[in-house]
């Protein structure tokens, strides 16, 4: 028994590894050692010593994840994760200091899960994590205000997951109930994920959810889409003027929605 122990530990638990040069470059090069892979129908999952279960439940996530935001942006999706073995690892790959209290990130046209954070999550919460960082690797960020593409990524994360928004938002409707609407969609202080107001950091993802969500209510979807991408060209004061909106009369919209959806 011992023995076989001994062997299961020695022998690499991966799947052979394929040359490089089939690879996306994302993924190429990552570790030296204990490279495992994993592939959906439309996903690659490239994991460090990953267990092989943990790798094809990602990749089936992954498919579902890259459905969904290929659904809203109307283009062909195919998901890139990499899974690094740990925290530290992730923040390395993707190049930052830390990455505390996050589950993924989005870098350079992949999604790094931080296994830690990641695990602890529920079905649809792993679900609706990929499918926003997935959005952000598609759709891009560019110079957009932090929230709007947070967003953005919250409202193709969130459009399939079957909660209910009092329930996706729950920090945002105690506030609304207590008779505090925000007065102002959230600057980019209030997205710092310093780990010092953990509350005021979901409330800040939730106002900006439902800032997208308003706009996809009011003038659909491929609307919402429309105005990402004129926001991306042009700016958002200009993208804003294309639907008849100022950033004070959204604003003023969008505090009118959020007491309706939440009081
Ligand atoms: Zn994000």
């Amino acid at each position: 028994m011992v023995a076989g122990l001994l062997l299961l530990t020695l022998a690499p638990a991966s799947a052979p590894v394929p040359e490089s040069p089939f690879l996306p470059p994302e993924a190429r090069d990552l570790w030296r050692e204990g490279v495992v892979l994993a592939r959906g129908t439309r996903s690659l999952v490239v994991g460090h010593h990953a267990p092989p279960g943990t790798l094809d439940e990602l990749a089936r996530r992954a498919d579902t994840a890259g459905r969904r935001v290929s659904d809203v942006l109307g283009r062909s999706v195919r998901p890139l994760v990499v899974v690094p073995e740990s925290a530290r690892e992730a923040a390395g790959l993707a190049g930052v200091e830390r990455v505390d209290g996050l589950a993924a990130v989005a870098d350079g046209g992949r999604v790094i899960v931080v296994p830690e954070v990641f695990a602890r999550l529920n079905a649809t919460g792993k679900d609706v994590v990929l499918a926003h960082e997935l959005t952000h690797v598609v759709a891009g960020t560019g110079d957009l205000p932090v929230w709007l593409y947070e967003g953005f990524a919250d409202y193709v994360g969130y459009r399939d997951a079957g909660l209910p928004v009092r329930t996706a938002a729950a920090e945002l409707g105690d506030e609304v109930r207590a008779g505090r609407v925000p007065s102002e969609l959230p600057g980019p202080a209030a997205f710092a994920a310093d780990g010092g107001d953990p509350v005021r950091l979901a409330r800040a993802y939730q106002e900006a959810w439902l800032a997208c969500r308003f706009l996809a209510d009011r003038f659909g979807e491929e609307t919402l889409v429309r105005f990402y991408r004129e926001a991306q060209a042009a700016g958002v004061d200009r993208a804003l003027a294309s639907l008849g909106l100022s950033a004070a009369t959204l604003t003023a919209r969008w505090r009118a929605y959020v007491r309706d959806q939440l009081a």
